[in-house]
């Protein structure tokens, strides 16, 4: 089982002390999405060891720059390296033309196809379902339109009881419709509960990613009970003014939004390129949530609440 991110990009607008602006790598089970492709994405992606065959969707956030501004060169790289499967590209509805107006002025024909999903928003969508997992649109409050994602897993099968298989003689078609729910009946005509050959299910894990946004409780009821969420907290208390005007959020104004949705734990990024030390912003983060964390780059975090372990170190590089 893996559901985990691993950051490739902390800092907002301007890289700073070898922070680069936003990108992580989603894994959910080997497949890979990319949220937001600040500058340099592809350089992190390669210090990490990220695999690029695996990824087949790339969510973009907003057009401000430090989130997108990788992608050109990442599609490029993708045309150079022989890729010829499908890429779903899912953005605000002005990043197709972005895109196209690069390759029509280089004169590049791609080799693969982009499937792009203009993104609205006005209201929460679902814009991706692979039956396994689903990405939802969070409408967030910044300059420009933007949403965060919602990476949900679906409700897990129930899981089967080994020995009831050998006890009832239970055939392997069978197997798929209990595991449904259903209840199975004997040669002999006799049925048996499904309560009687399962246990529930574990309960599915998710991921919300919120970049970028002006303090909002908009958004609570639909992040509610998530396992992991990344907030912004671009500015330290002290400069809360500058956080209004921007349209961003402070430390302590993301630790309220993961207390009030009770979220398990926190990811906090997008940090300003003011500030050296990070651990301020993650001590002001703590007095009010503890169980915050910085997204550090090249750190991978589990989003699976059965996985117990919070991050694996940093690649060394
Ligand atoms: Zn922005």
């Amino acid at each position: 089982m893996q559901f985990e991110v691993t950051i490739l990009g902390s800092n907002s607008a301007i890289p700073a002390f070898n922070r680069y602006p936003s990108a992580q790598i989603l894994n959910y089970h080997g497949n890979h999405f990319l949220i937001d492709c600040g500058e340099g994405t592809q350089f992190r992606m390669n210090t990490f060891g990220v695999k690029r065959g695996r990824l087949d969707n790339i969510f973009i956030s907003h057009l401000h720059g430090d989130h997108y501004f990788g992608l050109i060169g990442l599609l490029t790289s993708f045309n150079l390296n022989w890729r010829e499967h499908l890429l779903n590209i899912y953005g605000p509805p002005e990043l197709e033309d972005i895109i196209n107006v690069h390759f029509r002025h280089s004169q590049t024909k791609l080799r693969y196809a982009i499937h792009f999903h203009p993104l609205h928003a006005d209201e929460p969508r679902i814009v991706y379902d692979d039956g396994m997992l689903s990405v939802e649109t969070i409408i967030l409050e910044h300059r420009l339109p933007t949403t965060g994602f919602l990476f949900r897993e679906k409700k897990n099968l129930r899981k089967i009881i080994p020995e009831k298989i050998t006890e009832h003689n239970i055939p392997y078609e069978a197997i798929n419709g209990i595991k449904r729910g259903g209840d199975f009946t004997t040669a002999a005509g006799t049925i048996i509960p499904n309560s009687e050959l399962t246990l529930s299910p574990p309960k599915p894990s998710s991921y919300a990613y919120c970049s970028d946004t002006i303090y909002t409780e908009s958004y609570l009821e639909q992040i509610k009970g998530v396992d992991l969420l990344y907030h912004e907290a671009t500015f330290i208390e002290e400069h809360a003014f500058r956080a209004a005007e921007t349209f961003h959020c402070t430390t302590k104004e993301a630790a309220r939004i993961a207390q009030k949705a009770g979220a398990a734990k926190l990811l906090i990024g997008h940090f300003s390129a003011r500030y050296e030390d990070l651990d301020f912003l993650l001590n002001e983060s703590r007095e009010v949530f503890s169980e915050t964390y910085i997204a550090e780059e090249g750190k991978t975090f589990s989003v699976d609440h059965h996985a117990g372990v919070v991050s694996k170190h940093p690649v060394q590089h």
